[in-house]
């Protein structure tokens, strides 16, 4: 039986798409070949690379305004260090926002290329919240921000205003919500939170801010290298990028980004509203910066851990254990985890209360 999967990552895809994708492993567009066995220079595979990459910029509504679509390999933290390595100038300096361990995980990257300011971090309180009342310098080469805290279950819910171009780690929210995505001029993400299978990491950039560091930027690591070989500079992840490409097609039939958004908001909604009511439950966030696609959570009594813990295995679900570094629960609701899946959660909560 398919278990209510709640996985932060790799997580969850459409069901549909793992039936069509495991197709594709037999017999890809009924060319009697496997996806896993044709070239990544074949003309099926070329469309595939086409159409993913337009699609990506249509769902983002980026089309024709300057942006490329790029899908990579060497993960979100890849981006950490290809991020200052294209865009901040030699004896230049970035700005960036501390908002848990993947923005430090960034900051780490940066400081190895200049002088790099943190804006703000809510490190003092365990990242349980997003700082808001923070100046960006604006003779920094850019601000970089992460949208969603997969780990401690932060999400911005705006961004700021800055002249400077801004960078955001959206890994694991992209797809999710609507957003003014033109206000980015980077922008990155693990396909393997919200898009695809691990194995690619998408990358939506505006041409525009690239080749201005005076730096000597190795091929591999150069986003204006990759933009030139239209995202096939070397064999890119063949199978991990027609995946994602299903998933964007799925998404696209079912309304795009904002008929996604209202499931994802109802699901939110559904499950902070019983962590809030149940009385053996506590959140672990801010309540205005809880994110809508990894809830954490922590019961009120440990005593109560043994049954809840066999209690939801015992309904299908799984992957809600938290992060070693927060504890607690961790429910991570990704675009493909159907409402039915959280009301299941929610049921399990209410009979322990119940049950207790
Ligand atoms: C998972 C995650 C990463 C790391 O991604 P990799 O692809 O494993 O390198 C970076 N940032 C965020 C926000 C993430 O959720």
């Amino acid at each position: 039986m398919k278990k209510h999967n709640y996985s932060a990552g790799p997580c969850i895809l459409p069901q549909e798409v793992f039936e069509e994708a495991s197709k594709s492993i037999l017999n890809f567009n009924e060319s009697g070949l496997s996806i896993l066995e044709i070239s990544h220079r074949s003309k099926d595979f070329v469309a595939v690379m086409e159409e993913a990459r337009a699609l990506v910029l249509e769902l983002l509504n980026l089309e024709g305004k300057g942006y490329q679509a790029l899908f990579l390999q060497g993960g979100a933290s890849l981006e950490f260090l290809m991020v200052p390595y294209n865009l901040m100038k030699t004896n230049g300096k970035a700005a960036y926002l501390d908002t848990g361990t993947w923005a430090s995980g960034a900051i780490k990257e940066a400081k190895a290329f200049g002088e790099t300011v943190i804006v703000a971090s809510s490190k003092d309180a365990n990242y349980n919240y997003i700082p808001k009342d923070y100046s960006i310098p604006t003779d920094a080469d850019y601000f970089h921000c992460t949208s969603n805290n997969t780990i401690f279950g932060t999400q911005m819910k705006s961004f700021p205003n800055t002249t400077i171009p801004v960078v955001c780690d959206m890994s694991s929210d992209i797809f999710s919500r609507s957003l003014d995505f033109s206000k980015f001029d980077l922008i990155y993400a693990g396909a393997q939170k919200n898009m695809g299978p691990a194995g690619t990491t998408l990358v939506v950039v505006k041409e525009e801010i690239l080749g201005k560091t005076g730096r000597a930027i190795p091929n591999i690591l150069n986003y204006e290298q990759h933009i030139a070989k239209e995202s096939m500079y070397n064999t890119p992840a063949v199978f991990a990028v027609y995946t994602s490409l299903l998933t964007l097609k799925w998404l696209k039939k079912l309304g795009g980004i904002s008929a996604i958004e209202k499931i994802n908001e109802a699901k939110a909604n559904l499950l902070y509203t019983e962590i809030d009511r149940n009385p053996l439950f506590k959140g672990t966030v801010l309540k205005e910066d809880r994110s809508a696609m990894n809830a954490t959570f922590l019961l009120e009594n440990q005593d109560h851990q043994e049954l809840f813990d066999s209690m939801w295995k015992k309904a299908g679900i799984s992957g809600i254990n938290g992060h070693r570094s927060v504890g607690g629960y961790r429910a991570s609701m990704y675009n493909a985890l159907p409402l039915d899946s959280v009301q299941v959660l929610v049921d399990v909560m209410k009979e322990l209360e119940k049950n207790s």
